[in-house]
């Protein structure tokens, strides 16, 4: 019998996975919220995943202009790239420049009026679908069961772990685990009020982040840019032969299943597209929304931490573990993470392997 089962109730990276930026990044606007173990926890994974997903995760270019509006004057850019490259060990892709003026107009058309600088360094990009699905089918390998569509219905704390019961496609399902892990994205505390008795709860803000995805490429890189309304960082981005804009960051009440691009969201990140790249006139083809799960607080979104958060049922004997928030860039971390909140609740076993030494294909 399998030893871990995973229930997913539509298809694999069908929520927030599929939503992303696409980044495994250390994240160099976090460094502003002094996030730090978030981005050295994360620039490690990005390397790992370099090397254990190459056909999936590849390096890319950045580019940040520093125009005379711009919020962020040049010495402060300088000086978060230096931390950042000092974070990530000063690993060979730890290496940023100053463009000289000869090579900004090789720059996708990226406006030179008032330009005072361009930066470049590197992270990378995936497929944020293509990933979640290697992920698992590396998991089903050892041995690990998916079964989907399962939508996880209710469980019901016993001496030994959870009854849990779920609808598949053969109708209503049960089965029995020593422990839960609840990684249901916007979803996690609808599904913690289907537990009884019904563990503690985080209260969380959901944040909406949108994406469009407008016609023509931009060939060389990723673009850092200041969104001109509100000076809030903005990527675009090649995405598969068409340009990528992404993201907003808009309070969202309601059910995740619904969350979709708002038109003032377009508005905006069109805006910021045609401010930097006034030659990218490409027709809008899509737009998506996701759902950052952020713990309830004060204070503006951008600098809230986007920190992991594990909430463990009962801290002497932890049974049941939700996952609230975090970066995609992170999963591996994240899991070993919440494995050792369960170790004792666990039987005593030798690893069967490594994770950052799997190779992942698409
Ligand atoms: C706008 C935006 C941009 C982002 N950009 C990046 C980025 O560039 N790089 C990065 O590293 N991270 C990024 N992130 C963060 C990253 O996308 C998330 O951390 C990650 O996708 C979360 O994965 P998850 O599996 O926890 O949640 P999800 O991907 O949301 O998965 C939750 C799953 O639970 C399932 N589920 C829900 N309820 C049930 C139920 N009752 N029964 C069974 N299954 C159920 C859902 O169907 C869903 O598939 C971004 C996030 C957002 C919102």
């Amino acid at each position: 019998m399998a030893s871990a089962l995973l229930r997913e109730r539509q298809a694999l990276g069908s929520g927030t996975s599929s939503r992303s930026s696409k980044l495994i990044h250390g994240g160099l606007r976090y460094l502003e919220g002094a996030h730090l173990g978030l981005v050295r926890e994360s620039l490690r994974e990005r390397e790992i995943l370099l090397r254990i997903a190459p056909t999936l995760v590849q390096r890319v270019p950045f580019f940040i202009p520093v125009y005379t509006s711009t919020r962020r004057p040049p010495w402060m850019i300088r000086a978060g790239l230096s931390l950042y490259a000092l974070l990530s060990g000063l690993s060979r892709d730890a290496h940023f420049e100053s463009l000289p003026h000869s090579r900004w107009e090789n720059l996708d058309g990226l406006d030179t009026r008032d330009l005072r600088a361009v930066f470049r360094y590197e992270d990378a990009q995936t497929d944020d679908v293509l990933l979640t699905r290697a992920v698992m089918r590396s998991a089903q390998a050892l041995d690990a069961e998916l079964r989907c569509p399962a939508n996880f219905l209710s469980a019901i704390r016993d001496e030994s772990g959870f009854q849990i019961h779920y609808l598949g496609d053969d109708g209503e399902q049960a089965c029995h685990a020593r422990a839960l892990v609840n990684a249901a994205g916007p979803w996690v505390n609808t599904v913690l009020d289907r537990i009884t008795p019904r563990p503690p709860i985080l209260a969380v803000d959901l944040v909406q982040g949108a994406h469009i995805l407008i016609e023509g490429e931009t060939r060389h890189g990723v673009y850092y840019v200041e969104a001109p309304s509100d000076g809030r960082a903005v990527f675009v981005m090649p995405w598969k032969g068409h340009t990528l804009v992404g993201t907003t960051e808009t309070p969202y009440d309601g059910d995740p299943g619904a969350v979709r691009a708002r038109p003032e969201e377009i508005a905006y990140l069109l805006e910021t597209l045609r401010r930097y790249f006034p030659r990218h006139l490409g027709r809008l083809m899509d737009s998506f929304a996701g759902l950052r799960v952020l713990p309830h607080g004060n204070g503006t979104v951008f600098h809230r931490s986007r920190e992991t958060v594990l909430h463990p049922d009962d801290p002497d004997h932890v049974r049941l573990v939700t996952v609230y928030g975090g970066k995609l860039t992170g999963y591996r971390a994240t899991a070993a993470r919440v494995m050792r909140l369960l170790k004792k609740s666990l039987p005593a076993r030798a690893p069967r392997t490594d994770t950052s030494e799997i190779v992942l294909t698409p």
